[in-house]
């Protein structure tokens, strides 16, 4: 992502989506680079030091702190721009994206560095698996909505209490199954309680580092699914940072690429 892709974008309206969940939808200026983006595209959220949002795009030499979200979705004729944020603890010491959306209000500002491109699900397999916590719900929902209308399978979401109403419009031959979301190894757990259609799967996962973990291995030695089949990735990592994150991600791709 080229660090001079910046916009300043101001909140539009804010909405709970559930339970530990909002919905901010933003506006802004020149944002046609998010128009025609695969679905669950990101952004970078700009912090200064302090985690306090910063509000132009003017390249400063100051140490930017930024956070990475995904686009939920870009109506391109209004230029809104939509981001679903799990919120989790309640200072700016707790994570500074989690506590600017859990007060952030209509009007304010925020700077903002993109659009990136994650990998998407496999086209390849005979059936999907689309797999996270509420950090990859709304990367799930813009796939999901975007799969062919007769594509079969499951959306198997980790959560702490049961979401009635997930806004996403699914094919109907998805199935989505909630689960709790009790430790790390929920998700990778769940993969023994469906029943495994015919064929082999294209696989999506994203989540906390550890479940990926377990997941990970899950798939390699319980089900032997080729990896080619296969895209998973954390999106965060309990007790550490995003930056800290990152790092701990690197090395354990190295690690896990001598590994095979
Ligand atoms: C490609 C990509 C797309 C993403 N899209 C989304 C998205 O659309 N919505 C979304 O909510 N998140 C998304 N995330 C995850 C988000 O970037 C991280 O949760 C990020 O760490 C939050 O930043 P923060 O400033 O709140 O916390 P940080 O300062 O990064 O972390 C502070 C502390 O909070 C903890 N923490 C961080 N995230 C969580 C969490 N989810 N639950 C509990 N504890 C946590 C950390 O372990 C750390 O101890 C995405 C991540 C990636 C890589």
């Amino acid at each position: 992502m080229k660090k001079t892709n910046r916009y300043v974008l101001t909140v539009h309206s804010v909405n709970s989506l559930c339970a530990g969940m909002k919905r901010i939808v933003f506006t802004g200026k020149d944002l046609q680079p998010f128009a025609n983006t695969p679905p669950g595209s990101y952004l970078k959220l700009l912090f200064n030091q302090f985690g306090e949002p910063v509000h132009c795009t003017l390249d400063s030499k100051q140490k930017l702190l930024v956070r990475t979200y995904t686009v939920r979705h870009f109506d391109q004729q209004h230029q809104l721009l939509t981001i679903d944020f799990m919120l989790h603890g309640g200072t700016v010491e707790d994570g500074p994206a989690s506590y600017w959306a859990s007060t952030a209000t209509i009007g304010d500002k925020i700077a903002v560095q993109g659009p990136g491109f994650s990998k998407n699900i496999s086209q390849q397999g005979d059936w999907v698996l689309l797999m996270g916590d509420l950090t990859a719900l709304p990367a799930i929902s813009a796939q999901v909505e975007a799969l062919a209308a007769d594509s079969q399978g499951y959306v198997i979401l980790a959560v702490e209490d049961e979401i009635t109403d997930l806004r996403i419009t699914t094919p109907p031959g998805i199935q989505i199954i909630q689960i709790k979301a009790e430790d790390h190894h929920a998700l990778a757990s769940a993969l023994h309680d469906i029943e495994w259609l015919s064929g082999l799967p294209s696989v999506w996962a994203a989540c906390e580092f550890s479940s990926m973990r377990v997941i990970r291995s899950e798939l390699d030695e319980q089900f032997e699914i080729p990896r080619s089949q296969v895209y998973l990735t954390s999106y965060w990592r309990k007790g550490r940072s995003e930056d800290q994150h990152k790092i701990d991600k690197r090395q354990d791709m190295e690690d896990y690429s001598t590994l095979r």
